[in-house]
């Protein structure tokens, strides 16, 4: 076990993606993750996860869950927060609800999951905070303004968070991927070719990759476990860009 990880780190979104992805790499470590996801399918599984169905929408369940978690395992000193949904559609077209599901899991899931365990890491003076937010969240996007308000929000909430929790030695950071190689990112290309993420779309405000590649969900992954660990405690209220330098 790398001792400058958090022993035990509770994950969402832990199912798919750059959330299995952090998982993933964190049990590699020698961690133990408590794994959250609304849905029930896991990539792998390995004696060091506790898998735990839940929606992020439910505060209440949120609760439940570290609860028990830390009764059964022990502290949980690490969060990172995967768990998100993507809605496409221009402003004047999207449908009623875009915003407010956006917002649902983006932002008040964040809101829920921190107020379910920082609590917990006050009282022990210790822990470390991640979100995945997205660089959707500095830099305006076409036909995605849910999103990019959602990833906005749970970016400053992670930066207001970090403010209110530095006293107590627990740090809080955000890793902002930008086009990564997950289930997410193909619903969105429906097909299409990656190639015109890395050659970029200047009519949608896509600059392109200058670093020529999506990045693998491990490529975000490795950095959000950087910020868990002790390697980066004197690191926090930051906003880390994984995108290849797509955004700056
Ligand atoms: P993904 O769809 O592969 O994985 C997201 C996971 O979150 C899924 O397992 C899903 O079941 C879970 N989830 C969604 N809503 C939930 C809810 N209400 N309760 C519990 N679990 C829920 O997507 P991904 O690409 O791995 O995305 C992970 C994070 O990275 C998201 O916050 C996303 O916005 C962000 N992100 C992704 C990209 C990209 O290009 N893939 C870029 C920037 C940011």
């Amino acid at each position: 076990m790398d001792a400058r990880l958090p022993a035990i780190t509770l994950v969402t979104g832990a199912a798919s993606g750059i959330g299995a992805a952090v998982t993933a790499a964190l049990v590699r470590e020698g961690g133990r993750v408590v794994a959250i996801d609304r849905d029930e399918r896991a990539p792998f599984d390995h004696p060091a996860i506790s898998r735990y169905r839940a929606d992020v929408r439910d505060a209440r369940a949120l609760v439940d869950i570290v609860e028990r978690a830390e009764r059964e395992l022990g502290a949980i000193d690490g969060l990172v927060h995967a768990a998100g949904v993507l809605s496409l559609g221009a402003i004047c077209d999207a449908p009623d609800d875009a915003l407010r599901d956006a917002l649902a899991v983006n932002v008040e899931g964040l809101w829920s999951i921190s107020r379910a365990l920082a609590p917990r890491m006050i009282r022990r003076a210790r822990g470390a905070i991640v979100t995945i937010s997205s660089n959707a969240g500095s830099t305006p996007r076409v036909g995605m303004g849910a999103y990019c308000a959602s990833k906005a929000a749970a970016t400053m909430l992670t930066q207001c968070l970090a403010l209110e929790l530095a006293p107590h030695g627990i740090r809080c950071n955000v890793v902002s991927p930008g086009s990564t190689d997950t289930p997410m990112l193909r619903r969105m290309l429906d097909g299409a070719s990656p190639s015109e993420l890395v050659r970029g779309r200047p009519g949608a405000f896509k600059l392109g990759i200058p670093l020529g590649r999506v990045a693998t969900p491990d490529d975000v992954a490795q950095v959000a476990l950087f910020l868990l660990s002790e390697r980066a405690r004197h690191v926090t209220l930051q906003d880390v860009r994984v995108d290849g330098g797509a955004t700056f």
